[in-house]
C-alpha cells in the first residue's frame, strides 16, 4: 500500500472496483479480452492480432505521454471504436458471477468504514456490470451510486467521473474531504490528488483490509 495522502476531515471514499474491490487474474484478463475478442470479430481480424494492436497502442501511448497508462475504453476509441460501443460490449459480456465470489474480510472491512464515512465507486465499466461485480463479492449495499462509463462517457483519469461522484456524495462534502482508493496511479490516483484529494495506490483487494486498520 502506498499512501499518498490522508485528507485531514475525511468524510468519504472514492473506491476503483477492478484489481481494487477484488483481486481476480482471470476475472480482470477477461474483462479487456472479450472486448478486443469482440473488436477483432468486427473488424474480421484475429482475436491475437488485435491483442496485438492493443498492446502496441499502449506501448506507443506510454512512451509519448511519460510512461502513462491508457484505458481500454479509449485505446478502442483511437481504432474508431465510439465509447458507446465499448460500454455496450462490457454489457453484453461481463459475467462476473463466473470468476468471484462473495469476500467476508472485504464486507468486514466497509462495515466499518460505512460507519463512519460515505462510499461510492467511480469505474471505467458501465454501471450495470460493475452492479454485478459488487453484488458478485458481496458488497453491493455499502454502494448505493456508482459512477460508471456510461453515467459520463468518459473513462478515467478524465476530471468528470470524479467531480460526478463528489457532486453524488452531497451535500457538505467537497473534492478535499475524500480519499480515492485504486491499483492504478494514472487511472486512480493521479487527478484525485490533483483535485485536492487522498490518494492510497493497493496493490489488491487484499491491502483494502489493512485500510481500516492502518489508516484509521
Ligand atoms: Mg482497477
Amino acid at each position: 500500500m502506498k499512501i499518498y495522502k490522508i485528507p485531514t476531515e475525511l468524510k468519504a471514499f472514492i473506491f476503483d472496483i477492478d484489481s481494487t474491490l477484488y483481486t481476480n487474474q482471470a476475472y480482470a484478463f477477461e474483462q479487456v479480452d472479450c472486448q478486443v475478442r469482440q473488436f477483432a470479430k468486427e473488424r474480421g481480424i484475429t482475436a491475437d492480432e488485435a491483442r496485438r494492436m492493443v498492446a502496441d497502442y499502449r506501448k506507443k501511448f506510454a512512451a509519448e505521454h511519460n510512461g502513462s497508462k491508457v484505458s481500454l475504453g479509449n485505446t478502442l476509441l483511437a481504432f474508431g471504436v465510439p465509447i458507446e460501443q465499448s460500454v455496450q460490449w462490457r454489457r453484453e459480456l461481463l459475467e462476473p458471477a463466473d470468476f468471484l465470489g462473495r469476500d467476508e474480510q472485504l464486507i468486514e472491512t466497509l462495515k466499518i468504514l460505512q460507519s463512519k464515512y460515505k462510499l461510492i465507486c467511480v469505474t471505467n465499466n458501465p454501471v450495470l456490470p460493475a452492479r454485478k461485480t459488487l453484488e458478485a463479492i458481496g458488497v453491493s449495499e455499502f454502494f448505493p451510486d456508482i459512477v460508471g462509463l456510461d453515467t459520463c462517457l468518459k473513462s478515467k483519469p478524465a476530471l468528470e467521473p470524479f467531480q460526478t461522484a463528489v457532486e453524488r456524495l452531497g451535500e457538505g462534502i467537497k473534492a478535499e474531504n475524500c480519499l480515492a482508493v485504486g491499483d492504478r496511479y494514472d487511472m486512480d490516483i493521479a487527478l484525485p490528488l490533483e483535485m485536492g484529494m487522498g490518494g492510497i495506490l493497493v496493490s489488491g483487494v487484499e491491502e483494502v483490509y489493512q485500510i481500516s486498520k492502518s489508516v484509521l
